[in-house]
């Protein structure tokens, strides 16, 4: 196959498809693993296609050709987060589009959708457009714009979710992260207008009654810090409301951040009812609780809060058994002023990107009785299927779009803000051993990132 001939081998976002000074044209990955399986194999990557796989494919290669050595490596689909918050436009001082690409390509990520809280707001096809074409002229991952499902994130008026849909960046997910959509009447009325347009909303499940001036988990933890709590209620109660308006006015709803025991019931008699709910969950819900925050370091500081071991036990279960859908990073970048003060004035928000999937792989490859297709399932493949992005979480077969990334299961690192490629330094992973880390990255058969570094 010389050219792509299906719509899937690119993204549908706009007419601007592959980029003019995108891939090479031929690319040979040597000696890989797909999904961590069976005996190392060549795949020679085409035009930004999978063309051809098999156990020596050096002659098939051309004379132009690149060939990369990654001997006994995992080969997964690029990774795709439906989470995260680069900033730009309003504070490119802690993160840009170009910054933000860079941390995603060395995350193994080929596919980011950019959540609506910057300054000005995304409620409006013209930011929208700037942001999708900002992502393909960076060039190293597809950076999707969440619109705003309310007019400046104020909760009282509804977004043209329609014009946003129809702009050349063709938005597929509205969201108020960072806010909940707590007026039950605007909800209802996003759910009806998004089932229309067949978008996705994406809820940040949190009743803003009950966590007023909240920093931390509501619990013993909290009251021996003399931290004001957050209730796990706060979250649930919207997880439940949503998932009744769900099934009383249809549309595909998406929570943000599951980060209770309870939300994973309630998302549990969600599917069993049929009701068209998905969720996901971040690294840090899944390893971190709320004892960290003994030291009040700011950097601990998240919304919805890191809670108890009992949550991040059952966050791990619902994961494995696909109560929960995904994973997201909601990778939030900030400045050192925001996070290193007082806990209470910390801005809530950690770095993710750069970190997932070494953590994913520790928790459920690695400690757990999960496999690598499950890691591809949760981290590409589920991403995609929600979003319904094309050319994204595909099977590694012949004729597949090359969106890649290659995990070197045999180099360990040790996390440190200072080495990443994101622009903010607020990981709580600092000094953490990752057991596995990215290697390459592959976008439309151009290499994003090579020996673990983003190639810009
Ligand atoms: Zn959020």
């Amino acid at each position: 196959m010389n050219q792509p001939t299906t719509e899937s081998a690119y993204p549908s976002t706009g007419a601007l498809a592959p980029h003019p000074t995108g891939a090479a044209a031929e690319l040979l990955l040597r000696g890989v693993l797909p999904y961590g399986e069976g005996e190392p194999t060549d795949v020679l990557i085409r035009d930004g296609v999978i063309a051809e796989m098999g156990p020596d494919l050096a002659d098939a290669l051309s004379p132009e050709g690149t060939s990369v050595d990654l001997q006994g490596q995992v080969l997964l689909p690029g990774l795709v987060d439906m989470h995260v918050h680069l900033r730009e436009p309003g504070r490119e001082d802690t993160e840009t589009i170009a910054t933000g690409s860079a941390a995603a390509a060395q995350g193994g990520f080929t596919a980011v959708f950019t959540m609506a809280n910057t300054s000005p707001v995304m409620d409006n096809p013209a930011i929208a457009e700037t942001v999708w074409f900002k992502g393909q002229n960076t060039n190293l991952c597809d950076v999707h714009p969440v619109g705003s499902i309310s007019r400046g994130l104020h909760g009282s008026e509804l977004t043209e979710f329609g014009m946003m849909a129809d702009s050349d960046a063709k938005v597929r997910m509205f969201s108020d992260d960072g806010k909940c959509v707590h007026d039950p009447r605007l909800m209802r009325r996003a759910i009806e207008y998004a089932r229309g347009e067949d978008v996705l909303l994406a809820q940040h499940c949190e009743e803003p009654r009950l966590t007023e001036g909240a920093v931390a988990h509501e619990g013993s933890t909290a009251a021996r810090l003399g931290l004001r709590g957050w209730p796990r209620v706060a979250e649930e109660s919207i997880v439940a409301r949503d998932a009744i308006m769900a099934r009383d006015y249809g549309g595909r709803l998406h929570i943000c951040h599951a980060s209770t025991e309870g939300t994973v019931a309630l998302l549990r008699w969600a599917k069993e009812q049929q009701i068209p709910l998905t969720a996901e969950v971040t690294p840090h819900h899944l390893l971190l609780t709320d004892e960290r925050l003994a030291t009040y370091d700011g950097v601990n500081r998240v919304n919805p809060p890191l809670r108890e071991r009992r949550d991040v036990q059952a966050l791990r279960r619902a994961l494995a058994e696909g109560i929960v859908d995904c994973v997201a990073t909601d990778h939030a970048p900030h400045g050192s002023e925001e996070k290193c003060c007082e806990f209470d004035l910390a801005r809530p928000g950690m770095l993710g990107l750069e970190t997932s999937l070494a953590l994913i792989a520790q928790i459920f490859v690695l400690d757990g009785d999960q496999d690598w297709r499950f890691v591809a399932r949760v981290m590409s493949e589920n991403p995609a299927r929600i979003t319904k992005l094309p050319g994204h979480g595909r099977p590694i077969a012949v004729g597949e779009p090359a969106n890649l990334c290659a995990v070197d299961t045999t180099r360990s690192w040790v996390a440190s803000g200072r080495d990443m490629a994101s622009k903010a330094r607020n990981t709580p992973y600092e000094g953490m051993d990752m057991p596995v880390r990215v290697s390459t990255t592959i976008l439309r058969g151009k290499i994003t990132c090579r020996d673990g570094q983003a190639v810009t």
